[in-house]
C-alpha cells in the first residue's frame, strides 16, 4: 500500500492525449524519480522470482523501460516484444484487432528455450490488446506463460477480461 501510494503520486494525468477525451497516464515523473522508480524496480523483480520467471518480456515502449532493470535485478533475461518491422532477426508475428483497425507486434522465434516460463511487464493495461497478442506469441515460441504485471489497469476498458482466455491459469497483477 506505501509502495502504490509512492507510485500513483508520480504518474501524471494528461488530458485529451493522444486523442480528445483520453487521460493519459504519464509515468515519465515516476521515471525521473529515483526512489519511485528503484522501488518499482525491486517490486517488479520481486515478482519475477515469486512467480518463478526465467524470461522477462518487456512490451514496446514503456514496458522496456520497466521490464529490463527488473530482469537484471532478478538475474534473468530480458527479451523485447516490439512493434512490427523492428527486430533485426527471424520473428513470430501477431496481429491483434484495435478499437478502428489492426495492429502487429513480434518476438525473435529463438527468444525462448523450451518451457522458458515467461512473466510479460508493461506500464499500462488497457483495453488489453497488446498483452493478448503477446501471450499469443510467447506460446508460438515455445515458452510458458509465467503472468503479466502492469504497474497500471484501467479497469474500465475491460482489459482483464479480454485477457482472461490467454491467460489460462497464469495470474495478472497491477502493483
Ligand atoms: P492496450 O493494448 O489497449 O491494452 O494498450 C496498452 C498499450 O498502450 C500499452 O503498451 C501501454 O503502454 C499503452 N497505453 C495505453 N493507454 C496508456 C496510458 O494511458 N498511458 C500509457 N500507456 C498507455
Amino acid at each position: 500500500p506505501e509502495l502504490r501510494s509512492l507510485l500513483l503520486s508520480r504518474i501524471r494525468d494528461v488530458p485529451d492525449y493522444p486523442q480528445p477525451g483520453v487521460v493519459f497516464k504519464d509515468i515519465t515523473p515516476l521515471l525521473a524519480d529515483a526512489a519511485a522508480f528503484g522501488a518499482l524496480t525491486e517490486a517488479l523483480a520481486a515478482v519475477c522470482v515469486r512467480h518463478g520467471a526465467d524470461k522477462v518480456v518487456g512490451l514496446e515502449a514503456r514496458g522496456f523501460i520497466l521490464a529490463a532493470p527488473a530482469a537484471a535485478r532478478a538475474g534473468i533475461g530480458f527479451v523485447p516484444v516490439r512493434k512490427a518491422g523492428k527486430l533485426p532477426g527471424t520473428t513470430l508475428t501477431q496481429v491483434y484487432e484495435l478499437e478502428y483497425g489492426s495492429a502487429e507486434i513480434e518476438v525473435h522465434q529463438d527468444a525462448f528455450a523450451p518451457g522458458d516460463r515467461v512473466l510479460v511487464i508493461d506500464d499500462v493495461l488497457a483495453t488489453g490488446g497488446t498483452a493478448e497478442a503477446s501471450l499469443q506469441l510467447i506460446r508460438r515460441a515455445g515458452a510458458e506463460v509465467a503472468g503479466v504485471v502492469v504497474l497500471l489497469e484501467l479497469g474500465f476498458l475491460g482489459g482483464r477480461s479480454r485477457i482472461a482466455p490467454a491467460l489460462a491459469q497464469a495470474p495478472l497483477e497491477a502493483l
